[in-house]
């Protein structure tokens, strides 16, 4: 029998897609794997019903169609204050998950090193792997989950092609501040490297924090390939469209990479969604109000069953202590939690470089109804372990 590529034991099987098989298995609420439970807005599906009747059925341009490319472009460049060019600037992915796997492979060369904060969503490892890179982690440590300025340059002194930055931040929820972001760009201009984003949580900041994105700082968009995707802002995660925004220069090697990849992300669905790309304020300012309640209503029942964690300051996600259940293993008690308690969640150790394992996260882009049933059985959590 041949083996095969000797990269692949290099990482794991993604543990967030595993623990929605756990959660299915039991039939536990499915707080691990981060989507929506709720539809997305009326008018977008209206606009999806009829694309598929106007006939998108084949290839999109493999970098986009032109009507999204142009709504995207109005849009970044409303919220990202840079003036982002639909043709120059923009190629669209099959979700931000493609869009890091293609701006990994544009920019790295087998043997490059690539900064990855720690802990990290588990896909920029097997990202840098697959691209033949190799992640330098650097630990963003709690209670803020900020980095150590030095730590951070003795990793750029490594000789590194990259770095990524997910933020806000999944899984801590972390927003990254100003002043970090501009640590982080002083260190990738010195060092001459890339910055590749994951900012699908841009949408969701939660007062008084806000969101920069890297590109916009000085001397940042010519050496930032900002990714992101439609799902978590429109609540269409299997839509799967997605988009990487890179300097006219970078843009070419981006679409070669994803038109090998890919081809192309799907027709009728970047059609519909060109209505959502042109919603005003009002609808980001109403996603903000829904998910700040959300997050309130989850986390008050996790004060209530007594649960200590870290505050979300953005993104959909809490990351809970569970080291007084004495538990040895937070998969163990990720798959007793669904299994006893009817609520999912990941384990923690599938985000850090580091031996963690007294952290699980929650995510709660969920209906109202959906958390309150989770909270309440949360509340028996204390008495059943
Ligand atoms: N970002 C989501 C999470 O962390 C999942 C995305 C995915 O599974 N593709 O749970």
């Amino acid at each position: 029998m041949p083996k095969i590529a000797s990269r692949l034991s290099g990482f794991t099987e993604s543990v967030i897609r595993e623990m929605t098989r756990v959660a299915d298995q039991y039939g536990a609420i499915n707080l691990s794997q981060g989507f929506p439970d709720f539809d997305p807005p009326t008018e977008l599906v209206a606009a999806a019903q009829r694309a598929l009747e106007q006939g998108y059925h084949q290839y999109a341009t493999t970098w986009g169609t032109a009507s999204f490319r142009q709504a995207l472009a109005r849009k970044q460049t409303r919220f990202m204050g840079v003036e982002i060019d639909p043709d120059a600037h923009i190629t669209v992915t099959c979700g931000s998950t493609e869009a890091m796997m293609t701006a990994m492979m544009t920019v790295c060369n087998p043997g490059d090193k690539v900064i990855v904060f720690s802990p990290f969503y588990e896909n920029y490892a097997a990202d840098a792997i697959l691209s033949g890179a190799e992640p330098v982690y650097v630990p963003l440590r709690p209670p803020d989950f900020t980095f150590d300025p030095d730590e951070l340059r003795r990793a750029f002194q490594q000789g590194v092609k990259a770095l990524v930055l997910c933020n806000p931040a999944n899984p801590t929820g972390k927003v990254f501040t100003l002043e970090e972001l501009q640590q982080i760009a002083d260190l990738a201009q010195e060092y001459d490297t890339f910055v590749l984003t994951d900012e699908v949580y841009e949408h969701i900041v939660y007062a008084p924090h806000k969101h920069t994105y890297i590109a916009s700082l000085p001397g940042m968009f010519e050496r930032t390939l900002s990714c992101s995707s439609l799902s978590k802002t429109y609540a269409i995660t299997g839509w799967r469209l997605g988009y990487v925004i890179a300097p006219a220069e970078v843009t070419g090697g981006v679409r070669k990479v994803h038109d090998f990849l890919t081809v192309g992300a799907p027709h009728p669905l970047q059609h519909a969604a060109a209505t959502a790309l042109d919603f005003s304020d009002d609808y980001y300012d109403r996603l903000l109000v829904d998910y700040t309640r959300r997050r309130d209503l989850f986390l008050g029942y996790l004060d209530r069953a007594g649960l200590r964690y870290t505050i979300p300051q953005g993104a959909y996600y809490v990351l809970v202590d569970i080291s007084e259940f004495g538990f040895e293993d937070d998969t163990r008690f990720c798959v007793w939690l669904a299994e006893e308690i009817g609520v999912a969640a990941v384990p923690g150790s599938s985000f850090f470089r580091e031996p963690v394992n007294h952290l699980i996260r929650f995510h709660f882009a969920k209906r109202e109804a959906t958390l309150t049933t989770a909270g309440e059985r949360l509340l028996r959590l204390k008495a059943a372990v």
